[in-house]
């Protein structure tokens, strides 16, 4: 049975791409730096890496069925549009895949917008500086959130076991890649982002000033900000000048694991939510 199979093989298929992309990208960091690191990377690579044993082991005691084998419950029930309309598989896989890319995009969006998930999201922007560990340090209940929202998705559209598997091999992917602190030869990120997030194009998302923090939220497609109006090609800095993380936490101490999971409960919201930014700049 190729479901039984993909079901089985699910969690050694990502794992598997995890390790090597981490150690593809941290590699190219060490031998193509776009940045100078400006804080210690091996309390950021504890502090980042925790997190993400955390969430891996927080997320499988909440949420004990991986998206795929949900996405096989809603096919065997007929659940979402996909499941529902006799068109190519080609077709329906692609279509599932881009539809989970743009509500990632949303998503991302919104937990810029709305100031209570801005406080979970900012820790993923707190980091201060921008590496292949950044892609992965989210707030354990944000995690939990994308959880929830990514089941929602899949029943709505219907997406195939596959077509979730693959998404979720590529978004991972691509946020080690988007997040690398690599420099790229400037033509090649030129051509790439025409149709993908680069590097250089998340990391103006990651810059301290609010304007183009509420900028680029694609991770894997950069058509949505171009389509939204929510695109910003460089950061009015430069990449090398340019500061990385939130003004509110820039303490060494903010980037210990603890004081990470406490962020969203602490202070105020700050300038950053997007409804605070002023549209009428560029
Ligand atoms: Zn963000
Ligand atoms: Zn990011």
């Amino acid at each position: 049975m190729i479901g039984e199979s993909l079901l089985a093989n699910e969690p050694v298929i990502r794992l598997s791409a995890f390790i090597g992309i981490f150690a593809i990208m941290a590699l190219a960091e060490l031998l193509q730096p776009r940045r100078q690191l400006t804080v210690s990377k091996g309390l950021r690579w504890f502090s980042n890496l925790g997190i993400v044993a955390l969430n891996t082991a927080i997320a499988r005691v909440i949420f004990p069925m991986a998206p795929v084998a949900f996405a096989f419950l809603c096919a065997e029930n007929g659940w979402g549009v996909l499941n529902l309309v006799e068109w190519n598989g080609w077709l329906k896989l692609a279509l599932a895949v881009i539809a989970l890319d743009f509500f990632i995009w949303l998503q991302h969006v919104m937990v810029h917008a709305i100031p209570m998930l801005w406080r979970l999201h900012r820790m993923h922007h707190a980091d201060l500086d921008y590496d292949v560990t950044t892609g992965a340090r989210f707030h354990p209940i944000e995690i939990l959130l994308s959880f929830a929202i990514k089941f929602a998705v899949i029943a709505l559209l219907g997406a195939s076991p596959v077509a979730v598997l693959i998404f979720e091999v590529i978004l991972n992917a691509m946020a080690m890649f988007n997040h690398a602190n690599v420099r790229l030869p400037l033509g090649l990120d030129a051509v790439l982002r025409m149709l993908l997030v680069t590097p250089d194009m998340h990391r103006v998302h990651h810059s301290s000033i609010p304007q183009e923090c509420n900028s680029n939220f694609g991770f894997n497609l950069s058509i949505w900000d171009r389509l939204f109006g929510t695109y910003t090609a460089q950061p009015s800095l430069g990449h090398e000048n340019m500061q990385i993380g939130l003004d509110m936490f820039r303490k060494d101490k903010d980037e210990r694991l603890d004081q990470m999971l406490i962020q969203p409960f602490r202070d105020a919201t700050g300038e950053y939510a997007i409804n605070r930014r002023d549209w009428n700049k560029p």
